[in-house]
This record gives structure tokens, sequence and C-alpha cells, in this order.
């Protein structure tokens, strides 16, 4: 259920382990938040790896985290495979303090990072302005962070799975799940059955309405592109940027040189209050992108708005759930939900054929800190 990025990486490894699979969607394929996503592909989930170990432990911190430098490896080797490179691109991180008080937090979690092995580096105030025109008080520096764009990246998914047989029913809304003996059967709002040996739940922000315990907040983040050809000055590449404030704001490039930067989330209360604020919204980030670039001439293209869902630790749901039974789930909540869908599409193809996979513990439903 849910042809978004999660339902589309999940589709491509069930056909390609040789399952027969089906994906129904309520809307065309890739129209949820997939849609929306700035597609940053950081490792790092939202939440510090100081905290993180706080929360959860250190060796269970530590793998959350590695889990998602695989995943972007494993991302990037699935795309070499595809018809389209889906503008992946490698990319710079730099992640910035926003303010001087969050600069000591910063150097902390590099050093946290550094610890556990994770190839950090902190800049100061001064090389961020000479290596980058940025002002902040420091900035820890990655070079494992990639972008993409999500909606290639479904569509081309989708066409290679189709190749092997996946089949897609888009405009096909899933009401009800119940389990009978080995077979669970999925009501549509039209009263059509589907019967299936497995089912997968990825159907996003909205998933909410099948649970009967609130599990995650539900936020609406604003985002802006700029016309084609923004250089970054200094002739670099552009980096991938975000921040430490909460909420945060968030940059990339695209191959066509276009800025695209997101932020200023807001609770989601529904659909037309979220749009409602666009304008205002799309005021700020274009504020807040001149103050960033102040000498990059640009112009704004476009603006939209999206909803997405944040668990308590910042960590996705993946795996069975007890009201469930014979269902898999595959929530790639938090800011970094492509890398979620990533680790998802390897986790729920073992938990279906009964293989053991071991990072499975760290984002089941009733863990503790979620
Ligand atoms: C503005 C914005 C910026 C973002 N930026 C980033 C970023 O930079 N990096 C990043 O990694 N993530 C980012 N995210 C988050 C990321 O986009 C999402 O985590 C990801 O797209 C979720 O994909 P999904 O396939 O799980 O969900 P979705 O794309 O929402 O797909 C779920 C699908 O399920 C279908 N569905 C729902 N209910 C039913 C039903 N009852 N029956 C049938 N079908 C149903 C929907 O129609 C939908 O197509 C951003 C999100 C937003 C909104």
């Amino acid at each position: 259920m849910g042809g978004g990025v999660s339902g589309a990486l999940i589709a491509h490894r069930l056909v390609n382990s040789g399952r027969q699979v089906i994906i129904v969607d309520s809307r065309d394929v890739g129209m949820g938040s997939t849609m929306a996503s700035t597609a940053i592909l950081s490792y790092e989930p939202d939440v510090h790896l100081t905290d993180l170990i706080s929360q959860i432990g250190k060796r269970s911190a530590v793998r959350a985290y590695r889990a998602g430098l695989e995943a972007l490896e494993s991302l990037e080797q699935t795309i070499k495979t595809l018809d389209d490179s889906c503008d992946f691109r490698r990319r710079e991180s730099l992640y910035l303090a926003s303010n001087r008080k969050d600069a000591r937090i910063v150097r902390r979690e590099c050093e946290t990072r550094q610890k556990h092995d994770f190839r950090v580096e902190l800049l100061t105030r001064r090389e961020l302005a000479k290596s980058y025109s940025l002002r902040a008080p420091c900035a820890i520096l990655t070079r494992q962070s990639a972008e993409v764009n999500p909606l290639k990246l479904t569509l081309a998914l989708i066409r290679s799975a189709q190749k092997r047989g996946l089949k897609i029913f888009s405009h096909t809304v899933v009401k009800s799940y119940r389990r009978h003996g080995k077979e669970s059967v999925l009501t549509t709002s039209d009263d059509f059955r589907i019967r299936a040996r497995h089912v997968v739940f990825a159907t996003g922000y909205e998933t909410q309405q099948f649970l009967k315990q609130k599990r995650v907040h539900l936020a609406s983040s604003y985002a802006i592109a700029s016309s084609a050809d923004t250089k970054f000055p200094k002739g670099r590449e552009w980096p991938v940027i975000w921040e430490s404030a909460r909420p945060y704001l968030y940059v990339r490039s695209t191959v066509d040189g276009r800025i695209v930067a997101g932020g200023e989330d807001v609770d989601f209360v529904d659909e037309a209050k979220r749009d409602e604020l666009l304008a205002r919204k799309t005021k700020t980030l274009k504020k807040k992108i001149r103050k960033m670039f102040p000498h990059v001439s640009w112009k704004l293209a476009s603006a939209w708005t999206g909803t997405f869902a944040e668990s308590k630790d910042g960590l996705p749901y993946i795996g069975p759930h007890k009201d469930f039974p014979g269902a898999q789930f595959a929530l790639g909540y938090g800011g970094n939900g492509i890398t979620f869908a990533t680790i998802a599409s390897a986790i729920i193809p073992d938990l279906i054929s009964g293989t053991k996979n071991s990072d499975s513990r760290l984002f089941r439903f009733d863990r503790r800190s979620g």
C-alpha cells in the first residue's frame, strides 16, 4: 500500500527477489510527501548522535547512524541499475550552528561522531567564511551526503519493477485491513477486496488513519526553488546545508543549478490551513536565503508545501505491528525519510521471508524510545 518512494523501493526489492507484487495508491504514484520532498539525502537522523546515545544507548544509536550511511551507498548502487540517473549526486554537507549557544552543542556533536569513526570535520567561523562565504559560528562538514530527484527516483524504480511483473493500481483507496488465516484482505473504498500473503503499509504520514494509538507528530514544511543556473559563491559546487535550529532551514542545489530551500515547519492541522500559509512562508524563506547568500543573485521560480510525520526519537517505524498480523510497516518518519525508506527496503524483504535482520529491532514499533 502506497506508491511513494518507500513503496517503490520496497516493491523494487521484492520483485527482484522473485515475489509477485502489486502497489495500490489512493493517488497517482509519487504524489504524496515524495513529490514535495526536497530530497536531501543525509545519513544522520534529525536527532543528534549525542542525544540518541542517551535515549537508546551507544550501540543502537551508532548502528542507527551507520545504517543511514549504508543506505545511501545501497541507494547509489540501486540507481546505477535504473534507466535514469534520477539526478543523484554525492554532496558535501554542512550542518551549521544557528547561533553561539548552539555552537557548543554542534562542537560536542562533532566530537561524538568522530569518536565513533564517522568522517566529519569541524569548520570554524573563519573557515566557513573563507571556503563557503557562509556566516555561522561553526559547522560540521561531512562528504557523505547526496541529493536526488525524488519523483524521478520513484518512477524509475517502478518502471524497472514493472518489467519484472509489478502491477500498479492507482486511485485505489484502501479502507480496511483484515487477516484471515494465511491471507490478508484489504477492502477498498468502492468495496473491492484485495487478497495477499503479505501487505506492506508504505502509506507515509497518512498511516495514522489505520492506527488506534497516536504515534507521531504531523508537520508541514514549506519549500522554494530558484530559477536555473544559480551559481554558488566562489565557484564551488553547492553543498547540502542545514542547521541546528529547530525547525531548521535546509538548502540544496539541483543538476540544472537551482537552489532548493525549505523549512518554516508548522504543526499540521489540515491541508487548507497549511496551504493558506504558503505565501507568507515563501516570503520568509526568500528572506532567509538572501541573508545566507547575500552575493548570489537568483529569482524565485516556484514554491510549495507538503506534510510529513516525525517520531519522538527521530527514527522510522519499520516492521510488524501487533494489531495487523501478516502486515509490515515502512514509515520513514523525520527529515530524512528517503534514507529511512532505503533502510526499510533492506529490512522488510527479510522480515517477509523470515530471514534474521539485526537492524529490525532498532526501528520496531514497540521500542521504548518511540
Ligand atoms: C516539504 C518536504 C521536504 C522534505 N525534504 C526531505 C529531504 O530533504 N530529505 C528526505 O529524505 N526527506 C524529506 N522529506 C520527507 C520525505 O519526503 C518523506 O519521508 C518521503 O517522501 C515519504 O515517502 P513515503 O513513500 O513513505 O510516503 P508518501 O510519499 O507520502 O507515499 C505514501 C503513499 O501512500 C498513499 N496512501 C496513503 N493512504 C492510502 C490508502 N488508504 N490507500 C491507498 N494508498 C494510500 C498516498 O497516496 C501516497 O502516495 C520532506 C518532506 C516534505 C513534505
